[in-house]
């Protein structure tokens, strides 16, 4: 655990950067320091490794005063990642790497193959070890700057805007392999950055910081959406919160209809036809076709229209409600982990759930208060569907059922 007791840091001109600053960042979960440019954030990560000191208050690593502990030694138990990577351009990649395991006496041979089980830990192959950080993409590059803060293994990561610069698709995958190696590594992460959306992504807790370096809220993602503390708060959390906070309320419980799916065949869907006016159509393996309309059955010569999924269990209610925009029955598809129907969560379904989302359902494992109101319904639901099928995380179902529809 680190421990922000009363910190302040004046700086020589006399800027107040930080002022007064009390937070706990528990053991081995991802805190996201959150906030405009020039409010502190780095300031702040930088008195945790002695880059910078405080001129008031105390910062404790597991209850230690980190000034009582000399850099190089504290510094060794603490990965630091910053915005394009700070790789050193006359390195080869494994050097770079290899770099704190060098400094910590490890022979050549060691430290290279621990350069090369890192490389693949963070996703990248063998065969880039021995370029030069310039022959690499900004991507790689700033996975290869993860791999050497994590060379010798150390407890805690501090990480400055380390994907800032990447454009947003490399920075989604980088997003999501830092939460993969974390589910493995159980780090201390202490991550800076201006993107509230990926404070809320990365994040077990966010702390918002305004300028001036003062702690606005400390809280977890759900919850910041759900009850933001002040008009600060709120206006940096941005305008479709309501749609946003749909990503921390489970799928799990809702009710399938298991009726609504057919084989592809005509004669099986006249027969069920008469009765619903959107069935599924599912190939040989189960897999969805797409929504055939009763008025436009297989014989007439239409195809199967366009749909949307979501795994039910894995992903949360906004990819729900996504998959549901996607498709015209107003309904969504669920399916299993390897893309088999499993039914269908109705449009009515859907609604009673977001009305119970807007309503803090405790069962919905979300306790925030009835802070989703119109915007479900209205402003965020249409205008939103495409970032939605991103925002659902690992959910490629959804993104690939559109084009795997009637428009393929
Ligand atoms: P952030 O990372 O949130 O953008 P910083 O911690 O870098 O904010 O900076 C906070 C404030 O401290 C800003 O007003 C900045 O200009 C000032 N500041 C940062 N570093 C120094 C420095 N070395 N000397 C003087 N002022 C600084
Ligand atoms: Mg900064």
């Amino acid at each position: 655990m680190i421990t922000f007791d009363g910190v302040t840091k004046r700086y020589a001109g006399g800027t107040v950067a930080v002022d007064g600053l009390d937070l706990e960042i528990p053991t081995g979960r991802i805190t996201v320091f959150v906030g405009p440019s020039g409010c502190g954030k780095t300031t702040s990560l930088r008195m945790i490794n002695r880059m910078v000191d405080p001129t008031g208050g105390r910062i404790l690593l597991d209850g230690v005063d980190v000034t009582t502990i000399d850099p190089p030694t504290l510094r060794r138990g603490i990965g630091y990642v910053i915005q394009q990577a700070g790789l050193f351009p006359h390195r080869k990649v494994a050097d770079n790497v290899a770099t704190v395991p060098r400094l910590l006496g490890w022979d050549r041979r060691r430290a290279r193959a621990r350069a090369m089980e890192l490389l693949e830990r963070v996703g990248l192959d063998a065969s880039l070890a021995d370029r030069y950080p310039f022959q690499l993409s900004g991507g790689q590059q700033q996975r290869v700057g993860v791999a050497r803060a994590l060379a010798a293994d150390p407890p805690v990561l501090l990480m400055d805007e380390p994907f800032s610069a990447v454009d947003p698709v490399v920075r989604a995958s980088l997003q999501e392999e830092l939460l993969r190696l974390q589910a493995e590594l159980r780090k201390t992460i202490v991550f800076v950055t201006h993107d509230i959306d990926e404070a809320i992504k990365l994040g077990d807790r966010v702390a918002v910081l305004r300028v001036g370096g003062r702690l606005a809220q400390l809280d977890a993602p759900a919850r910041l959406l759900a009850e933001p503390a002040d008009d600060f708060v709120r206006a940096f959390l941005g305008r479709d919160r309501g749609i946003r906070r749909l990503s921390f309320v489970p799928s799990g419980d809702l009710p399938l209809r298991t009726d609504l799916t057919v084989p592809a065949s005509a004669a099986a869907v006249s027969a069920r036809a008469a009765a619903e006016p959107w069935l599924v159509a599912v190939d040989d393996g189960g897999r969805p076709l797409g929504w055939i309309a009763r008025e436009s059955p297989p014989d007439s010569g239409a195809r199967p229209e366009p749909y949307g999924t979501f795994v039910r269990g894995r992903d949360p209610l906004r990819s729900v409600l996504d998959a549901a925009l996607l498709s015209p029955s107003g309904h969504a598809i669920a399916v299993d982990a390897s893309g088999r129907v499993e039914g269908v969560v109705t449009r009515e379904a859907l609604d009673a759930a977001l009305a119970r989302a807007a309503a803090g359902d405790p069962a919905t494992g979300d306790d925030g208060g009835p802070a989703v109101g119109p915007a479900v319904g209205s402003a965020g639901a249409g205008s939103d569907g495409t970032a939605g099928a991103v925002a659902a995380g690992p959910s490629d179902g959804t993104a690939g059922g559109v084009s795997g529809g009637a428009r393929g």
